[in-house]
């Protein structure tokens, strides 16, 4: 499976796109575009490499990684997937808004397609299996592609650090918890994409890691 990252809007949200090279089949993970050059960016990506996107996935609702959904779901046609747990942080777009002092006026966003822990995600014949890490937000997942070797950890784990948790919701002890117990018991050769700042591996996390 091929990823490309894009960094968008002023929280500098790390979006993806996956696709499988054979079908061209694609996803977008954590549309974060906030502005037409931005949306004019990954849209000129998908149309250069013929993709055709089969899902719009979010590792979680925080509005930051959400500012562009609206944008994939209708020039796209594809439905929300997200965890159930953070249905609440959809419904309270706006709230969120204001919470970040952001002069905007988000719709609330709800979840066409619920996704929980062990389920697939199919492009072409990759996959991506889905694994509940809450404690950053309740229904925070990450996205294990196994035979590609990487895992997308949306604001579960970052380079050298992990997500914040004192948002409404979160669970200090809970996060670590799960990310001792799903994450850093992959390979450690598995490449992590985080949802803001540069990639690492999982072995490099547990030996530098000081938040772990
Ligand atoms: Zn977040």
């Amino acid at each position: 499976m091929k990823v490309k990252d894009f960094t968008f809007n002023m929280f500098g949200v790390n979006t993806y796109v996956l696709w499988d090279s054979d079908s061209l089949e694609a996803a977008v993970v954590d549309p974060g575009m906030i502005s037409h050059e931005e949306e004019h960016e990954i849209a000129d990506f998908i149309k250069r490499n013929d993709l055709r996107i089969v899902h719009l996935v979010n590792t979680h609702l925080h509005i930051d990684h959400t500012f562009g959904e609206e944008f994939i779901h209708d020039n796209y046609g594809v439905k929300v997937e997200a965890n159930p747990a953070d249905s609440f942080l959809g419904e309270a777009r706006q709230a969120q808004a204001r919470m970040f002092g952001l002069n905007l006026s988000p719709l609330p966003l709800s979840i066409d397609v619920e996704l929980n822990n062990g389920d697939k995600i199919f492009l072409g014949d990759e996959c991506l299996e889905v694994m509940t890490v809450p404690g950053h937000s309740p229904g925070s997942i990450v996205l294990y592609a196994p035979q590609s070797g990487f895992v997308l950890t949306g604001d579960v784990l970052f380079r050298q650090s992990i997500g914040r948790t004192d948002l409404v919701a979160g669970n200090h002890s809970q996060l670590v918890e799960g990310i001792r117990a799903k994450l850093l018991t992959l390979p450690p050769e598995t490449v992590v994409y985080p949802g803001h700042g540069p990639s690492t591996t999982i072995g490099d996390e547990i030996r530098h890691n000081a938040f772990l």
